[in-house]
C-alpha cells in the first residue's frame, strides 16, 4: 500500500495524535541498541502509538485485511533488532501506553499495560513493600511489555530466575485482530494449571507471536536486607569452583557476578579511583533478605571462598556495598572507553554457558579475540553462566567491522559448542536466528507450526527467532 494511503486508513482508524510516515520520524524506528541495526537499519513504512487494546485491534485487523506486517515495540533497548520492522511494516510504538492499572497489594499482584518502564513499577511496588525480581540492566528504559516479550532477567536470575515465572497472565491481540486473555480470564489466582499454558508460550516469544496488551505479573516481598561480599582471585578457574562451593555450602545467593582481567584493567584505566585490585578474575556475591540470615549467608560465603580467594570482604553497610558494587556498576561504560578512538558493539554480548565451562569459556573468547585481532572485555553472571562480552571497535572501519562480524559468529558457535546456548537473556530477534537450526534442530519445524497457527498469514514481526 502507498504510503500516502496507508497514513489515511491509519488516520481514519486511530487520529492524526497517533501516526507518524513522515521519513524523518521513520528513521528513528530503524534502530534499536543492536550492532546490526547500525549496519543495516530498515526503516517501517508507519508509525503508530495505540493507547489501548481497541487501538491495537484495529490496527492489527487493517494489518491482517491487508496483508501489511506488524512490530511491537516497547523502547528499543533490544540488542537484536527484535523490534525492527527488517521486512517493513507498521511499528505498534507501546512505551507511551504506560499505566499501572492496579497494584493488587492483597493478592500480590500488579495489573500493567505494556508501555511501563520496569524501575518506575518497582518505584511504585515498592510503596507497597512489594517488588517485581527480574533485574534488566536496562531498567529505567524497557517497558515491562518488552521484558514479557524477550523473557528479560538480569544479574539476580540467580535467585529470583527471568520474566517468564512472575507472569500470571496476558491480555494479547492475536496476529488476526482476536484479543485473548491468558491465565483465567476473571483470574486472581497465583497458582494456575488448567489449560495449555499460553502465557508460557507468549512470554519470550518476541513479538513473533501477538501484541501484548495487559499484564498480571506476580510480585514478592521487598527484602529488608542486603550484603555484598568481594572475592578476588589469582587463578581464573577458581572463579566457577567458588561459585560451586558457595552453592555446595546450600546458599542460593540473589546475585553472582564476574568481571574478568580484562574487564579489571578496564574499569580501572576508567575510573582509577575505584582501585580494583590486579588479579585474573573478581567475584561480587549479592545476598537479601533477612538481616540475621544476610549475617549468616554472607559468613558462609567469605569462608567457603575464602578457601580460593587471595582475599574477601563483606560488607553490609550502604557506603561500603556501593564501593565494592562500583566496578560493577560501571563495568560497561568502561569497556566503551577501552580505545580512544571505538566504541562497545552490542554483538555476541549474552552467550550463556554452564557454570562449569565459564573459566573455559573466558579463555576461549580470548583467544578468538587474539586470532581475530578484535580488543574485548569479558564480564557477566557467573551464578548462571551468562557472560557478556563486549567487543571493542571502530565501526568506521570497514576492515575492523568484517573482523568482528566473524568473531561474533565465532562466539555464537562457541557457545553452542559448550553446551550453552547463543543468549541467556537478550533473546534471538534477527541477530540470531542463522543459529537456530543448529541451537534447536527439529525442535524448529515445531517452533515453525506454533507460529503459523497463531499467525497464519505471517505479518507479525516477520523475519526474527528462526
Ligand atoms: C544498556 C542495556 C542493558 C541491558 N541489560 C539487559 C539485561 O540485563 N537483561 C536483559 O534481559 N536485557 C537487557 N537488555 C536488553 C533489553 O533492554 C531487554 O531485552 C528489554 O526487555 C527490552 O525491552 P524494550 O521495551 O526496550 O523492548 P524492545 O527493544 O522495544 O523490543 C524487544 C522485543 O519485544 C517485542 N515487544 C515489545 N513490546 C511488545 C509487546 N507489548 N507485545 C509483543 N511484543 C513486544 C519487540 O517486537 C521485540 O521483539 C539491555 C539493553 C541495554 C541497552
Amino acid at each position: 500500500m502507498e504510503t500516502s494511503k496507508l497514513k489515511q486508513e491509519l488516520v481514519k482508524l486511530l487520529g492524526k495524535d497517533k501516526v507518524l510516515t513522515e521519513d524523518l520520524d521513520l528513521m528513528y524506528y530503524s534502530y534499536d541498541s543492536s550492532f546490526l541495526t547500525k549496519l543495516e537499519p530498515s526503516q517501517p513504512n508507519a508509525v503508530v502509538f495505540p493507547k489501548s487494546t481497541e487501538d491495537v485491534q484495529k490496527v492489527v485487523e487493517f494489518a491482517y485485511a491487508n496483508q501489511i506486517n506488524i512490530v511491537p515495540r516497547g523502547a528499543g533497548t533490544g540488542e537484536t533488532g527484535g523490534c525492527i520492522a527488517v521486512q517493513g511494516g507498521i511499528v505498534l510504538d507501546l512505551s507511551t501506553w504506560n499505566e499501572i492499572i492496579e497494584i493488587d497489594v492483597k493478592n500480590m499482584q500488579v495489573i500493567v499495560s505494556p508501555g511501563v518502564i520496569h524501575a518506575e513499577l518497582n518505584n511504585e511496588l515498592a510503596k507497597h513493600n512489594l517488588f517485581f525480581p527480574p533485574d534488566p540492566g536496562s531498567s529505567m528504559m524497557c517497558t515491562v511489555g518488552g521484558m514479557v516479550a524477550n523473557n528479560a532477567s538480569g544479574l539476580r536470575a540467580v535467585k529470583y530466575w527471568a520474566t517468564e515465572p512472575y507472569i500470571l497472565g496476558l491480555e494479547v491481540v492475536m496476529p488476526n485482530g482476536d484479543v485473548i486473555i491468558t491465565g483465567g480470564m476473571k483470574a486472581r489466582c497465583i497458582k494456575n494449571v488448567s489449560g495449555i499454558n499460553l502465557t508460557k508460550l507468549m512470554v519470550g516469544s518476541e513479538g513473533i507471536l501477538g501484541v501484548v496488551t495487559r499484564i498480571r505479573l506476580r510480585c514478592f516481598p521487598k527484602p529488608k536486607a542486603r550484603g555484598i561480599a568481594m572475592a578476588v582471585f589469582d587463578n581464573l578457574d577458581d572463579a566457577p569452583e567458588a561459585v560451586m562451593d558457595v552453592y555446595q555450602a546450600g546458599i542460593l545467593p540473589s546475585g553472582i557476578e564476574i568481571l574478568d582481567s580484562s574487564a579489571i584493567k578496564a574499569v580501572n584505566d576508567f575510573k582509577p579511583e575505584i582501585k580494583l585490585p590486579d588479579a585474573e578474575a573478581i567475584l561480587l556475591f549479592e545476598v537479601d533478605g533477612n538481616p540475621p540470615s544476610v549475617e549468616y549467608e554472607g559468613q558462609v560465603i567469605r569462608e567457603v571462598t575464602g578457601q580460593r580467594a587471595r582475599s574477601v570482604e563483606w560488607a553490609t553497610e550502604p557506603k561500603r556495598m556501593a564501593e565494592l558494587w562500583e566496578g560493577r556498576s560501571v563495568t560497561a561504560a568502561a569497556s566503551a572507553r577501552v580505545r580512544p578512538d571505538g566504541s562497545r558493539i552490542f554483538a555476541g554480548e549474552d552467550i550463556s554457558v554452564p557454570i562449569s565451562r565459564v573459566a573455559d569459556t573466558l579463555r576461549a573468547l580470548r583467544d578468538l579475540a587474539d586470532q581475530h585481532g578484535i580488543q574485548i572485555v569479558n564480564y557477566g553472571h557467573i551464578g548462571d553462566g551468562n557472560v557478556h562480552t563486549a567487543p571493542v571497535i571502530n565501526p568506521e572501519i570497514p576492515e575492523e567491522v568484517e573482523k568482528v562480524i566473524k568473531f561474533v559468529d565465532e562466539v555464537h558457535l562457541l557457545a553452542i559448542e559448550m553446551n550453552g546456548s547463543t543468549t541467556g537473556e537478550h533473546g534471538v530477534g534477527a541477530v540470531r536466528r542463522p543459529y537456530a537450526e543448529l541451537e534447536h534442530g527439529k525442535a524448529v519445524e515445531y517452533m515453525r507450526k506454533i507460529k503459523a497457527a497463531f499467525d497464519p498469514a505471517g505479518i507479525m514481526n516477520p523475519g526474527k527467532v528462526f
